[in-house]
């Protein structure tokens, strides 16, 4: 009997242990390295790189972004060191209501001939501020299209206000050079924490396990100081970090939730389209509103 009820528990805590473990990747949106203060911005994008060491990151970048020399630089050296390059449109105009589908669809093939040489390119594609459409018609235009042109959606699970937190800090240092960008450090560090754990607990209550996440940040000035300190902060409380196109294969990349607005964070949509977790929905998901009064109380 003990035995039988030993060996029991053991059949149940193994994957419960497998799974308790979060795993999350790291996605890099925009490579707008045009917003990054010139004065920083050599030693900002060396440290960008650096601070990933071994992880395998996936960088979803504008074509317009990139469609220059410096771009061109960028993406030959994350390339080489073994990131993979999605596609995130060529102008960086949300599917709402300033873009018809068509013209949303005419950004991907245009962005792609931007990309497409360099071997990190996948076939992955990234929603501009993860909006997939305002209506029926939008959301399945744009979904069919990207399945005809053999694109995979590249999904975000765990999104943040990381570009807010990014602005805040350049228009201080704008305004005051000697400001301690240090400062910004505890902050942004807990807002991703925040929202990690938030996403998490979605996960695992809307699918019944923890799924291997991908984190949305920028290619950005905030990043290059603290990306590093934020890789760290995951591990030191027991999250693995893992490659990004680990992750993806996932199969939880596969679901298209059927929610209108479309888009968001992918366990957001997936919890809306259950119906059941309405009072933890709130929309849009993430955005600067909820982080701007934080920031100011701090004096940031
Ligand atoms: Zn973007």
């Amino acid at each position: 009997m003990s035995l039988t009820r030993r060996s029991a528990l053991s059949l149940l805590a193994a994957p419960a242990i497998a799974q308790s473990r979060p795993r999350l990747a790291v996605t890099m949106d925009d490579v707008q390295w045009q917003l990054i203060p010139e004065s920083r911005r050599e030693g900002a994008e060396a440290h960008l790189l650096d601070s990933l060491g071994k992880t395998r990151a996936f960088l979803f970048a504008i074509g317009r972004a990139v469609d220059n020399p410096h771009g061109a630089a960028i993406l030959n050296q994350w390339s080489s060191a073994g990131h993979s390059i999605g596609n995130h449109t060529y102008s960086h105009t949300p599917l709402l209501g300033k873009i018809t589908p068509e013209a949303f669809e005419a950004e991907i093939p245009k962005t792609e001939a931007v990309l497409r040489t360099y071997p990190g390119f996948r076939k992955w594609f990234r929603f501009p501020a993860l909006k997939e459409g305002q209506t029926r018609e939008a959301r399945d235009h744009i979904r069919a299209f990207l399945n005809a042109s053999g694109y995979r959606n590249g999904a975000v699970t765990i999104d943040a206000s990381d570009w807010y937190y990014d602005r805040r800090l350049t228009d201080r240092l704008k305004a005051d050079a000697a400001f301690d960008a240090n400062r910004f450090r505890e902050p942004y560090l807990a807002h991703l924490w925040d929202r990690a754990q938030y996403y998490d607990q979605l996960s695992r209550d809307v699918l019944g396990r923890s799924v291997a996440h991908t984190l949305l940040v920028h290619y950005n000035l905030l990043n290059s100081l603290f990306l590093g300190d934020v890789l760290e902060m995951f591990r030191a409380r027991g999250w693995a970090v893992i490659g990004a196109e680990e992750a993806f294969a996932d199969p939880v990349f596969r679901r298209q939730p059927d929610t209108v607005p479309a888009g968001e964070s992918l366990i957001w949509a997936l919890a809306k389209e259950s119906g059941k977790f309405a009072t933890r929905l709130r929309y849009p998901g993430e955005d600067d509103v909820y982080e701007k009064p934080l920031l100011d109380q701090l004096g940031l």
